[in-house]
């Protein structure tokens, strides 16, 4: 029925109804507009209601005055015109509305009553009647004498009006309510509730789009202007966002800066290990193959040392630039140390594709460097380990990429032995020594715990007079099971370890108490040599270390010298020329090791406080029939006159060598051809038997010395 009409005002109305119809539908659809026009309606209705029935009431007391005034002028009338006829009036005057009539005489007597008079009873002057039955009462003047005239009248018709008026009211209260409403409504809706519908639709979408972070811009397809509203809430938002997005980017650089090296920006140790890891499981998981190659610029230190930190970065930098852009083709490049990259490379295992690979990656690094001016160049050593067939597939997925990078070090390791600028890949035997180096870490922490190590001191010779100058102390390790075990080989993994630390400190006290012993013994002009690695140098804790020994064992300063080799020298020059400084100012010698066999700045040599430099043997071995050795000998010894330090040639084994180091200037000799290393007890019997005596005196004078015995000496 609604349908029906609603379609054929369309009809009549046309395509605007469309419209129309449509909204006034989303306007009736919203629960807040219609409760809005349920309210104004009520108010409205409510309101005029009452207006309208204030008016009611003052038409209805008019209506019923009307009426009675009238009846009051017919029923006179009658009255006037009836002779005093007065039973005859009922006939005359009674019609639809005056139902009853009672006059009463001016003596009092009731002249007439006639029709519904109700319950009126003359004398009581009361009156009780139908409901609707209106009684009037007044006077009539006749010429004989004055009536009173009591009219019943009906006032159904009057109220029957007035119902048809609050009705008609009533409806017009009711429609113009609703229309009303209804406008008010389409007002609010559209200039209010719509538009704010529309927003908090858009900022719920926003917010569900968004999912928890600062939600994209919005916009209110609403049709009255939210412009300056969506405009404010987008700043709001932009603010926010950007907010976002600087803590974003400080993520992202944190994030960066945590996996990546800042100076080359290639990946750091630590995302390698992470993509490491990854690649071996699933390589592991594919049984696929890959190969990574541990790259070492070669002699890096000495290239910092001579060009200076700053274009030892840039050359760090060139390096990466290079595997970078040239050596792309590979799956991973990472810096893992100062001068330490790496690169792996996916599906090569074969040697001659790895060997194609290492041979690039030199071929590119050893390419010159123009900067500023200099050419520079350098080389590099690189270890490879493949995988799987490098590792223990048996160990756990984790600890398999921390082995390849292991094992890649140590062929890395053999590669720089070698003699650097070469590739090396790594090997069973390497595996085997490595195995064998970790149980040498084990059993050197073992060995100092129960005492296994003892001291052997080999003599030195006054070359001229061949006095006994004084004894180099050798560390010697009894292992249980393998027997005597070279310092060479013992002394590197103490000195990674840190043991040498330890060790060094009993070796030193017991060589001080070895010393003070023969001194007790009449040997005052001997000395005793002890070598000093580098990590006790830089330990910080030398010089309070010696003096301690010294003072514990009362023995003079001047009858220790402390050896350090020339790398351990050269390691940090300026550093060292302090300690040395120290040392010397203590009254302690100080002695250079193996001198001739490290990178040596004769500049810094004049700097050092040292006393003593030792020729390597290596350049004693061949000295009758090599004239290049004979040479660097040579030229060792001009250097020692020159600084006025006292030469050493260690190594001496035959009696050709001592002559010509004799004839060459040198001061003392050491080597087999006098005598190999002697334990404790061997040395003092060698001391007593050698023919020429000792450098001050030469003993038997023993006095009481077991109370400088400490628990040191093993
Ligand atoms: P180094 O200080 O240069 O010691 C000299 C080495 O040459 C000793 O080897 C000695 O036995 C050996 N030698 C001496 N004369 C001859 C000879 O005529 N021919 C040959 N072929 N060798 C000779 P050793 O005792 O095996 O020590 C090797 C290295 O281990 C030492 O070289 C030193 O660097 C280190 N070392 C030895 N003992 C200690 C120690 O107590 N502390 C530290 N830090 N290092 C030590
Ligand atoms: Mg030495
Ligand atoms: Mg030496």
């Amino acid at each position: 029925m609604a349908g029906n009409f609603l379609a054929r005002l369309e009809f009549l109305i046309g395509p605007d109804f469309l419209d129309l119809r449509r909204e006034l539908t989303e306007v009736y659809r919203s629960k807040t507009a219609r409760r809005l026009a349920g309210s104004v309606a009520l108010v409205l209705f409510t309101i005029q209601w009452i207006v309208f029935l204030g008016g009611l009431h003052n038409d209805y007391d008019d209506l019923i005055q009307l009426h009675i005034t009238s009846e009051q002028v017919r029923v006179t009338e009658r009255i006037h015109s009836s002779n005093q006829d007065y039973q005859s009036l009922p006939q005359q005057l009674f019609d639809e509305s005056l139902v009853g009539i009672a006059l009463i005489s001016g003596s009092d007597k009731l002249l007439l009553q006639a029709g519904d008079t109700g319950g009126f009873s003359h004398g009581q002057r009361q009156l009780t009647s139908a409901n609707l039955v209106i009684r009037s009462q007044w006077l009539v003047q006749t010429p004989a004498e004055t009536l009173t005239a009591i009219a019943f009248i009906d006032s159904t018709s009057d109220v029957m009006a007035i119902a048809r008026s609050a009705l008609q009211l009533f409806i017009l209260a009711l429609v113009t309510s609703f229309i009303i409403a209804a406008v008010a409504m389409t007002g609010a809706f559209k200039f209010f509730i719509h538009p704010m519908e529309c927003l908090i639709e858009a900022l719920r979408k926003s917010r569900e789009e968004s999912n928890g972070r600062a939600p994209q811009l919005i916009e209110i397809p609403s049709r009255i202007d939210l412009k300056p509203l969506a405009v404010e809430i987008n700043n709001l938002i932009e603010g926010q966002r950007k907010s976002e997005r600087q803590v974003k980017v400080k993520q992202q650089y944190l994030e960066f800066a945590a996996h990546h090296d800042p100076l080359t920006h290639l990946p750091n140790r630590l995302m390698f290990e992470d993509s490491l890891k990854k690649i071996v499981h699933s390589a592991t998981a594919d049984e696929r193959q890959f190969s990574v190659f541990l790259i070492d610029l070669d002699s890096f230190k000495f290239f910092n040392d001579q060009y200076g930190h700053l274009i030892g970065d840039k050359m760090v930098v060139e390096v990466s630039n290079r595997l970078r852009t040239q050596i792309s083709d590979v799956d991973l490049i990472a810096r893992l140390d100062g001068d330490e990259f790496v690169v792996l490379q996916q599906d090569v295992n074969e040697i001659d594709s790895i060997e194609k690979v290492a041979e690039r990656i030199m071929k590119v690094i050893a390419e010159p460097y123009e900067y500023r001016g200099f050419t520079l160049k350098t080389a590099v050593s690189i270890g490879v380990s493949r995988f799987p067939d490098d590792v223990l597939i048996s160990q756990e997925e984790d600890l398999l990429g921390e082995e390849i990078v292991n094992n890649a070090a140590v062929a890395l390791q053999e590669a720089k032995t070698q003699g650097k600028a070469r590739y090396q890949l790594f090997t069973e035997k390497m595996r085997s020594n490595l195995t064998q180096r970790i149980r040498l870490e084990a059993d050197l922490k073992i060995a100092l715990e129960q005492g296994q190590f003892e001291v052997f001191y080999q003599p030195k010779i006054n070359i001229h007079t061949k006095q006994v100058a004084g004894a180099e102390a050798l560390v010697r390790w009894n292992h249980p099971t393998q027997g005597f075990i070279s310092p060479e080989d013992f002394v590197p993994v103490a000195e990674e370890t840190g043991l040498i630390i330890e060790l060094g400190e009993w070796i030193l006290r017991s060589a001080c108490f070895k010393m003070r012993e023969l001194q007790q013994q009449g040997y005052t002009g001997i000395n005793v040599a002890v070598n000093i690695s580098a990590v006790q140098f830089t330990d910080g804790n030398l010089l309070p270390m010696v003096r301690k020994a010294l003072s514990d064992t009362q023995l003079p300063p001047e009858l220790l010298e402390l050896e350090i080799t020339e790398s351990a020298v050269m390691h940090d020059p300026a550093e060292v020329i302090r300690s040395l400084h120290q040392l010397s100012e203590y009254g302690m010698k100080l002695a250079i090791d193996d001198f001739g066999t490290g990178y040596s700045s004769l500049a810094y040599l004049k700097q050092f406080p040292v006393d003593t430099l030792k020729i390597d043997k290596a350049f004693i071995t061949d000295v009758s029939s090599d004239n290049d050795d004979v040479a660097i000998v040579e030229a060792v010894l001009g250097l020692g006159k020159h600084f006025n330090m006292k030469v050493v040639a260690e190594g001496i084994e035959d009696e050709d060598q001592l002559n010509f180091l004799k004839s060459s200037g040198c001061d003392v000799a050491q080597g087999y051809f006098i005598s190999k290393p002697l334990n404790s007890d061997q040395y003092s019997q060698w001391l007593k038997r050698w023919p020429y005596g000792a450098e001050g005196g030469t003993g038997e004078k023993v006095v009481n010395i077991p109370e400088l015995r400490t628990g040191t000496d093993g």
